[in-house]
């Protein structure tokens, strides 16, 4: 799955990439891309709400729950941003970030070691099927 969601980080550049995580006890099952809508989407990503809302409908209606998100640094380090940390909510939640070579995994809390919001955790997502946007 992460050899995947390089290859959509990389055709992207020099944008940022973004979609979902799905599955739990902190294991990828499945991701499913997303526009970013960000009004400035070299600089920031912004996961379309649309995708966001069907995601969540989609869990409620017995799928695999949302572990997480996923967004690339185009050329950059695989570190959250200030930027991410703003907008990161302490929900436990899974983020994900590559650019199109590294990739890192991090968990959304309160009090993170990162910018007051981030932990490192390590990534499982082996086997892991994926969907890309057009699908
Ligand atoms: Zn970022």
């Amino acid at each position: 799955m992460l050899a995947e969601l390089q290859r959509l980080a990389l055709a992207a550049v020099p944008q940022e990439v973004c979609g979902i995580l799905f599955g739990r006890n902190g294991k990828v099952r499945t991701h499913r891309a997303a526009a970013n809508v960000a009004d400035d989407p070299v600089r920031h990503f912004e996961i379309d709400p649309a995708i966001l809302i069907a995601a969540e409908r989609d869990a409620r209606d017995g799928g695999e729950p949302i572990l997480g998100y996923y967004h690339s640094h185009p050329g950059g380090i695989v570190k959250p941003s200030q930027t991410d940390a703003n907008s990161a909510a302490p929900d436990g939640r899974l983020w994900l970030i590559l650019n199109g070579q590294e990739a890192a995994a991090w968990h959304a809390v309160e009090k993170g070691e990162f910018y007051g919001r981030f932990n490192a955790i390590t990534l499982d997502c082996s086997g892991a099927k994926g969907q890309t946007a057009a699908e």
